[in-house]
């Protein structure tokens, strides 16, 4: 290894390797954050548009580093992704979240990000069986986000694992959809339950040359192949209320919850209801 690091040295700009080093010493962190219990397990609710009422949640990775504070998840995930230790983590990610999630009300499901590397691994179903057998949780409430990162390339391959996933019992997202390779053949070729429309187009949904039309777009494939549709990163009331005349399911964003701690969001299950 020590000779490839050398070959490859060469071809490094001064300022890429030192990203490089930044990465080396971003994924000691991290080895060591998994070891030292650093990681941490937040959760964001997502709502009924139509009643309000609060549907499930998000488990969202969140790792406070001893010097850098809170490190954001879209900075680590890559290097957990590239060094593998995603597996480790996700699998941590899974059995945490499936624990907290059997304390919640029974009708409040739980929503678990899937990174593609884990969905490649060969054990992923295997991984979700232990989760659920481990905490208790009814598979039908359990909710895989997955992007479209895995259905690229290998199409039988990632329609064999989901099929296999639908078998367990938990239902299937695609994640930030209409980024990325987006291709609407995906809706047709692969069974998900649910469709989460990126924050991108709930941004400029009220602007008059706005993404409304391709919320709506979105809203009405998945109603006819009888998937529900969340909006992604809603943050003002404006957008809730159009979000709601499109014909949206569900929303998740600032403008009710961030993501909180476990027992923040234990206490707003108890107040959110009462009201
Ligand atoms: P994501 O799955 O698309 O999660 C949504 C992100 O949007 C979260 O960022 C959330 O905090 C943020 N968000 C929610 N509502 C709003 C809003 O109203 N406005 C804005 N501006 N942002 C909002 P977060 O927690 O930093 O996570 C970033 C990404 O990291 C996630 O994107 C997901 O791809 C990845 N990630 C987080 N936890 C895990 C995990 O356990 N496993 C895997 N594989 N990936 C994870
Ligand atoms: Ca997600
Ligand atoms: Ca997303
Ligand atoms: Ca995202």
């Amino acid at each position: 290894a020590k000779s490839a690091g050398r070959r490859t040295y060469r071809f490094f700009q001064p300022d890429m390797d030192a990203q490089v080093t930044a990465r080396r010493l971003l994924e000691l962190d991290l080895r060591q954050a998994i070891i030292d219990g650093a990681l941490e397990v937040y959760y964001q609710p997502c709502l009924g548009l139509q009643d309000n009422k609060i549907t499930g949640c998000e488990a969202l990775l969140r790792w406070r580093h001893p010097e850098r504070g809170m490190v954001s998840p879209a900075e680590f995930i890559p290097i957990a992704e590239e060094t593998g230790l995603i597996n480790q983590i996700g699998e941590w990610v899974l059995m945490t979240a499936c624990a907290e999630a059997t304390t919640w009300p029974d009708d409040i499901n739980l929503a678990v990000n899937v990174s593609p590397v884990q969905f490649k691994s060969g054990t992923l179903a295997l991984k979700i069986v232990s989760a659920l057998a481990e905490s208790g949780l009814a598979a039908n409430r359990l909710e895989l986000e997955i992007t479209e990162a895995v259905l690229i390339r290998d199409d039988e391959a990632a329609l064999a694992i989901l099929h296999q996933l639908r078998d367990i019992g938990v239902r299937i997202a695609l994640d930030d959809f209409g980024t990325g390779y987006s291709s609407l053949s995906y809706l047709q070729r692969f069974p998900f339950d649910k469709i989460k429309i990126d924050r991108c187009f709930i941004n400029d949904i009220e602007e008059p040359e706005g993404s409304s039309c391709i919320v709506q777009a979105v809203v009405n494939i998945a109603a006819a192949r009888d998937m529900t549709t969340t909006a992604e990163g809603v943050e003002t009331k404006q957008q809730q209320q159009l979000l709601r005349a499109l014909g949206c399911s569900e929303m998740q964003g600032y403008l009710f919850s961030p993501a909180k701690p476990a027992a923040e969001i234990r206490q707003l299950f108890f107040s959110h209801a009462k009201k």
